[in-house]
């Protein structure tokens, strides 16, 4: 590496200097759009509605409110609307439908499960699980069989908790078959995840469950307006439909409520959220929720490849979960590369390529430019912090590195470096996508344990690293 060396002496030019910035902090431009919606939602909301409204007089005498609990923080605003309203507790439950058995995850976050039952736990509320036996990846590999039958639990007549389970129909018109992942579209019958393993899940528990045959129920949800168009047309208050007999509402008490007003109540009641927000995720359900983004989706792959690994391995069995056909491998890639390029190149990086040319330019013999480009190719610092530049400046770069007689050896050395810009080794290691200081709330995530306390002390409680952030919700 001596003659690089030599010209790297010789003839670069010193770095230059960077001016420094002065210290302004610019906001995100996301977030600053974020900020500007809440805005405009916040003014155009009249004075009693959000987190001010009170309980529907319909709703008065409803004997026991089941809360779809998911664990994320709009679920968790119910609970706690709830609660402000007085309701007592012996009349609120949550239920938590499960997207995979309990011993396999494979949609959801490992650690979801214990922080809904520490939830409860610490609000002194019960708690019942349910799902469909088999779960996402039972409903996904469906063929020419019947959907998977409905488990639930449910306290006895004494308290004790007893598991149930509601056969799926049995005629054989009902056989089907799926293998196909859910598709990012709004139409739930071809998003069948939510439809099948949540929406219709509660159906069956609401129409099966000899507890609720006779009274008034009401199931409640945390849909929100601000999240997306069709979620704005759902209805606050309505009867659930496809009932048998007995009267359900449906009741979304935070629909008009904006993300400023649910942080607002867990920083009130103190609650540490789902260690997904800390990780820098906006909302909470599925681990690998087919609406992810790029960078979700590298983050996922840092957290947990292999639970990751068999999803995408299925998308390539059964084709793109995305209608922009772009598959999880390529989007883990995309998130990588884009999360690379968040580091700014430094003056060096530039500078490496830049003595390089210097180099070929000043050389005097082929002989020597070709010395030049196999050091050039064997300097794996250089050659890393080449594949830091943007696309275009390393165009330009090659452009000005063509010399005659020498294009192969050109070309071989931007084509490691187009390697290198992929290679996972470039890739930000796991804990570049995760806020600084949350290793263990990482690990944790993947774990079977919230080994936190639910209640903070008023001085821990923090709005997390992915409050405020739209990306990868439904639609
Ligand atoms: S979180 Fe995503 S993958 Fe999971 S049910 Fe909802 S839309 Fe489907």
């Amino acid at each position: 590496m001596g003659l690089l060396n030599d010209f790297l002496t010789r003839y670069a030019a010193p770095a230059a200097q960077a001016p420094k910035k002065a210290a302004v902090q610019t906001p995100k431009k996301a977030d600053a759009k974020t900020a500007a919606q809440q805005a405009v939602v916040k003014q155009t909301l009249p004075v009693g509605v959000g987190p001010r409204q009170g309980l529907p007089s319909k709703l008065e005498d409803v004997e026991i409110f089941a809360v779809g609990f998911s664990g994320g923080k709009d679920s968790v605003a119910c609970v706690l609307h709830l609660l402000d309203l007085g309701i007592p507790k012996e009349r609120i439950e949550l239920w938590h439908h499960r997207m995979d058995p309990l011993d396999k995850p494979f949609m959801d976050w490992p650690v979801t499960d214990d922080y809904c039952r520490a939830f409860a736990t610490a609000l002194g509320l019960p708690i019942y699980f349910s799902g469909r036996v088999g779960g996402f990846e039972g409903e996904l590999l469906r063929d020419n069989q019947f959907t998977g039958d409905v488990f639930y639990e449910a306290p006895t007549a004494s308290g004790r908790i007893e598991r149930h389970v509601i056969p799926s129909r049995t005629r054989p018109d009902d056989r089907g078959t799926r293998l196909r992942f859910p598709q990012t579209v709004a139409d739930l019958s071809v998003r069948w995840c939510s439809a099948y393993l949540k929406i219709d899940v509660a159906k069956r528990i609401i129409n099966n469950d000899p507890r609720l045959k006779t009274g008034i129920y009401c199931l409640v949800t945390g849909e929100r307006a601000q999240e997306s168009a069709s979620r704005s047309n759902y209805a606050e208050l309505e009867e659930h439909t496809n009932t048998r007999a007995h009267l359900v509402y449906q009741w979304r008490p935070v629909h008009k409520w904006v993300e400023e007003d649910v942080w607002s109540i867990l920083k009130r009641y103190r609650i540490n959220p789902h260690p997904a927000y800390k990780l820098g995720f906006g909302r909470v359900s599925c681990m690998t929720c087919i609406f992810a983004n790029p960078a979700q989706w590298a983050t996922v792959h840092a957290l947990n490849p292999k639970q990751l690994g068999r999803v995408a391995d299925y998308e390539e069995q059964f084709g793109p979960i995305s209608i922009t056909k772009r598959t999880i491998r390529q989007r883990i890639r995309g998130g990588y590369e884009a999360g690379k390029q968040l580091r700014q190149p430094t003056s060096s990086d530039t500078t490496f390529l830049d003595n390089v040319i210097n180099g070929l330019v000043q050389a005097a013999s082929k002989e020597d430019r070709i010395q030049i480009l196999s050091d050039a190719l064997q300097n794996e610092d250089g050659l890393e912090m080449a594949a830091r530049l943007p696309e275009a400046t390393l165009r330009r770069l090659q452009e000005n590195m063509t010399l005659p007689g020498l294009k192969g050896r050109v070309d071989t050395l931007f084509k490691t470096i187009e390697r290198l810009r992929y290679e996972p080794k470039l890739a930000p290691p796991a804990t570049s996508f995760i806020p600084e200081g949350m290793a263990r709330v990482a690990r944790m995530s993947q774990g079977h344990k919230f080994t936190e306390p639910v209640l903070l002390p008023a001085s821990a409680w923090e709005v997390p690293a992915g409050a405020y952030k739209h990306d990868g919700g439904p639609i």
